[in-house]
C-alpha cells in the first residue's frame, strides 16, 4: 500500500479489478456481490454495455470544450432531466457537494433579490450534504464539521421530520429549506408521509424555496425517478449527482419558476461541469433507466427484499427496525455494527454501515430476483451470527 495517497479514508483491504452487473472481482480473482454500488453511484451496475458504448463513442469524438461554447449533449441532458422532473432548467457540475453549493448560492442570491442582506437556510439534524465548507456547514453531523471551524454561517438547524420546529422559526432572514427526502448517511431515515407536502405548503406561504438534496435518492433508487414524485409535490430546487453518470463524475442543480431565473451569466460556473463526456454518460444512464423501467423495478424489488428481510430477521431481537424506500434499505441493530462490513467482505458481500448501527444496502437497480435472494440470505446469516443468534456456516472460500 502506498503512503502517497492522503489518508482521508479508512479503506477496506481489498482492491477491485473488474465488475459486471451486480458483481465485482478483486485482484485475487475473488467474486463479491455488490450491495452498495459505489455508494448509490452504479445504479445500472458495473460495466453496463450502453453506458460503456456511450463513453467510448464520445471519448473518440470529443471530451471537453468548456462552457465558453454550446454543448449539445448538455442541452439534451438538461431537456431530458427537465422532462423527467418537471423542473425548468439545470446547472451541471461534477459532484453532490458542488450541486448543493449551487443550490446554497442560488438561495442566497434569491434572498438578496428580496433585499435580505443575510439570507439563511433551514437545514436538518442528521443530514449530509457534502464536504465543501458550505455543504459541511449545512450537514447535521458534528463529526464532519469538527476541525474545520469557522463554519459557514446562515444555517438554522431543526430536527428532521418535524414540521412544528420549522413553523416555530420566525426569523425574517430565512429564504429556503434544504433537506434530503430520505436521509442516507443519517441512517436511511424516512420521514412521515405528508411531511414534504407540509413543507411545500409552508414554503409557498412564506415565499421560501423548497430545496431537496436528491444526490442519493435520485435516478430511480427510491422507486420513482426522484423521491419527491412519490410525495406528490415539486420542489423549487433539487440536486443530483451520484447515479446520474453511473460512475462518470457529474452533478446537477435543477430549478423551477423564480428559482430558475436566479443564477444568470457570470454568477456561477464550473470548468468541467456538463462536459460532452459526462453528459453522454448521463444521457445513456437516463435512457437505460427508462428502457428498463428501472425506477418501477426498484420499487418492486425494494419491497420484496424488505419483505424477505422481515421474514428472515423479524424475530431476531437485536434487529430494531428494517426501513426501506425502493432500493435504499436500512437494517438498524441495537448496537454499533461497523465490523459487520469486514465480515461481509470476507463472505464476498459488499455492504455499508452508517449512523453507527444501521446496515445500509444500496444495490444496483439491475439486481435480479436471484441475486436479491442471495443478498437477503447472506445478510440475514451474517446478522444472526453477529448478534449471536446462530453460528455462521462459513461457505467455501471462492
Ligand atoms: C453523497 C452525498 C452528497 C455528497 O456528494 P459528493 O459527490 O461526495 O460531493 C451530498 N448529499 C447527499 C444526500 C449524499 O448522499
Amino acid at each position: 500500500m502506498t503512503m502517497h495517497v492522503m489518508p482521508t479514508y479508512a479503506r477496506l483491504p481489498v482492491c477491485f479489478e473488474r465488475g459486471e452487473g451486480a458483481w465485482l472481482w478483486d485482484t485475487q480473482g475473488k467474486r463479491y456481490l455488490d450491495a452498495i454500488a459505489g455508494i448509490a453511484v452504479c445504479g445500472l451496475g458495473h460495466a453496463h454495455p450502453a453506458v460503456t458504448a456511450a463513453i467510448v463513442a464520445q471519448a473518440g469524438k470529443l471530451l471537453h470544450t468548456s462552457n465558453l461554447y454550446r454543448i449539445d449533449h448538455q442541452e439534451t441532458l438538461a431537456d431530458e432531466l427537465a422532462r423527467a422532473s418537471g423542473m425548468d432548467n439545470v446547472f451541471f457540475c461534477n459532484s453532490g457537494a458542488e450541486a448543493n453549493e449551487a443550490a446554497i448560492k442560488l438561495a442566497r442570491k434569491y434572498g438578496h433579490g428580496l433585499n435580505i442582506d443575510e439570507p439563511a437556510i433551514i437545514v436538518m439534524e442528521g443530514s449530509f450534504h457534502g464536504r465543501t465548507l458550505a455543504t459541511l456547514s449545512a450537514t447535521g453531523n458534528r463529526k464532519i464539521q469538527e476541525g474545520f471551524e469557522p463554519l459557514v454561517g446562515g444555517f438554522f438547524r431543526v430536527p428532521y421530520d418535524n414540521v412544528e420546529a420549522i413553523e416555530a422559526i420566525a426569523d425574517p432572514n430565512v429564504v429556503a429549506i434544504l433537506l434530503e427526502p430520505v436521509q442516507g448517511e443519517g441512517g436511511v431515515r424516512i420521514p412521515t408521509s405528508g411531511y414534504l407536502a407540509k413543507l411545500r405548503e409552508l414554503c409557498d406561504r412564506r415565499r421560501w424555496l423548497l430545496m431537496l438534496d436528491e444526490v442519493q435518492t435520485g435516478m430511480g433508487r427510491t422507486g420513482s425517478w426522484f423521491a419527491f414524485q412519490r410525495e406528490g409535490i415539486v420542489p423549487d430546487v433539487f440536486t443530483l449527482a451520484k447515479a446520474l453518470g453511473n460512475g462518470v463524475p457529474i452533478g446537477a442543480c435543477l430549478a423551477r419558476g423564480v428559482a430558475a431565473q436566479i443564477l444568470t451569466a457570470g454568477k456561477h460556473g464550473s470548468t468541467f461541469g456538463g462536459n460532452p463526456l459526462a453528459c453522454a454518460a448521463g444521457l445513456a444512464v437516463m435512457k437505460a433507466l427508462a428502457d428498463g423501467k428501472l425506477p418501477e423495478r426498484a420499487a418492486e424489488l425494494g419491497d420484496a427484499i424488505a419483505d424477505s428481510l422481515h421474514k428472515r430477521l423479524g424475530d431476531n431481537p437485536h434487529v430494531v427496525e428494517i426501513r426501506h424506500r425502493g432500493l435504499m434499505i436500512g437494517v438498524e441493530l441495537d448496537r454499533a455494527c461497523a465490523d459487520l462490513v469486514k465480515l461481509a467482505l470476507e463472505q464476498g458481500l459488499l455492504i455499508n454501515v452508517t449512523a453507527d448501527n444501521t446496515i445500509r444496502l444500496l444495490p444496483p437497480l439491475i439486481l435480479s430476483d436471484e441475486e436479491a435472494g442471495l443478498l437477503v440470505q447472506q445478510l440475514a446469516d451474517l446478522v444472526d451470527a453477529y448478534t449471536h443468534i446462530h453460528s455462521l456456516e462459513t461457505p467455501e472460500r471462492l
